[in-house]
């Protein structure tokens, strides 16, 4: 799907490509007529990710965008359930919002008998799982089961794991949202996102994103396409990387902790396995020697690179603690985006770093 899904039609000497449509308007008789209302090239975009995530895809400007026209389709009053450790911009979304127009219910999602106690008069459950950055698992199906009962709508960050190794809306979500700008792009090159969905949600969500007009650019729409053609095969190596990586980070003295799904002693490791068909990409660690350690061992790789974001070809890493919101997140937790590089490159510019950032400690 990742790979057929959105192609033109086949006729002698098409395209194999969609073609980026530069448009703002369109000759009148159609059901799009303008350009924030349709473009060919999301379409395209959106029928490949659609597909895969088993909904009606929508593009957005931004990740952020996605989950804002989520958002904006509560009443003002409502109450969002979502969790502690999470995307620190939905978080501030939230609090921001003028006036106390939401109410925000702060849960540990890993929890979730209190999750769903939380949901109790609450219009949203806002899901992530893994949680960025502290790799907590969440129970998507049993949390969405019991939100529909208490009458929340369930909706699903799933950017980290992405399609390929997880399905929230067969678990039972409503929505899906992701940071396109993240894996299914990957190149860190492309700000884009997604909301998919199924039924009533989709012209709810069309109309927020005409009228909010947060709409993606075709070239961001034909280059994020044209990263997701290569998810599975990225996403294959940047995992098999990972896991080794935290099977070798576990063992290593300077290390107090690894967070990641794929190790059997990990606490969420169970719950992944019965929902994910894979463990991902990501992964963090807490170094031994606090935040000051920490920071240094993010500084001092040579390969590695040290910036914020993630899901790019490219590994990076770096000491969320330093963000405005993360003041919950451990001080000494260094957060990696694993890439596509050489394992043992990787191996040896952390076993680098962490000889620099911790001293004898990492021998
Ligand atoms: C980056 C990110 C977002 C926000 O997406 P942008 O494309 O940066 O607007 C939302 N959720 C998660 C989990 C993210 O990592």
């Amino acid at each position: 799907m990742a790979i057929t899904a959105g192609r033109p039609d086949v006729v002698p000497d098409g395209p194999l490509n969609p073609a980026v449509v530069f448009a703002s308007t369109y000759h009148a008789g159609g059901p799009v007529a303008y350009g924030r209302d349709g473009n060919p090239t999301w379409d395209a975009f959106e029928a490949a990710l659609g597909a895969l995530e088993g909904g009606e895809a929508l593009a957005f400007a931004s990740g952020m965008a996605a989950v804002a026209a989520v958002l904006e389709t509560l009443p003002v009053g409502a109450a969002i359930v979502l969790p502690r450790d999470g995307y620190t911009g939905t978080r501030a979304l939230i609090e921001e919002a003028v006036d106390g127009r939401w109410e925000m219910r702060a849960v540990d999602v890993v929890d979730t008998q209190a999750t769903l106690d939380a949901c109790d008069g609450a219009s949203l459950l806002w899901i992530e799982s893994p949680t960025n950055p502290k790799m907590d698992v969440a129970d998507i199906a049993a949390l969405a089961a019991g939100a529909h009962d208490r009458g929340a709508v369930v909706a699903v960050d799933n950017t980290y794991a992405t399609p390929l190794v997880q399905r929230p809306l067969r678990l039972g979500a409503d929505m899906v949202v992701h940071s396109v700008t993240k894996l299914l792009s990957g190149h860190s090159d492309v700000v884009m996102g997604a909301v998919v969905a199924r039924g009533a949600f989709v012209p709810a969500l069309r109309l927020q994103r005409s009228l909010h007009g947060a709409v993606p650019g075709p070239m961001e729409s034909y280059l994020a396409l044209r990263g997701l053609r290569t998810l599975p095969v990225r996403l294959e190596r940047a995992q098999a990387n990972a896991a080794e990586l935290a099977a070798r980070l576990a063992k290593h003295p300077a290390v107090e902790r690894v967070r990641y799904p794929g190790l059997v002693d990990d606490p969420g490791h169970e719950r992944a396995r019965a929902q994910m068909t894979g463990w991902g990409s990501m992964l963090a660690f807490d170094v031994r020697g606090g935040a000051d350690a920490a920071e240094a061992v993010a500084r001092s790789t040579r390969l590695i690179v040290h910036a914020t974001s993630l899901g790019g070809i490219e590994t990076t890493m770096e000491r969320r603690h330093r963000w405005a919101r993360e003041d919950l997140t451990p001080p000494q937790l260094l957060r990696v985006s694993v890439g596509c590089e050489d394992v043992e490159d990787l191996w040896d510019d952390l076993t680098h770093a962490l000889r620099i950032g911790c001293g004898d400690i990492s021998t």
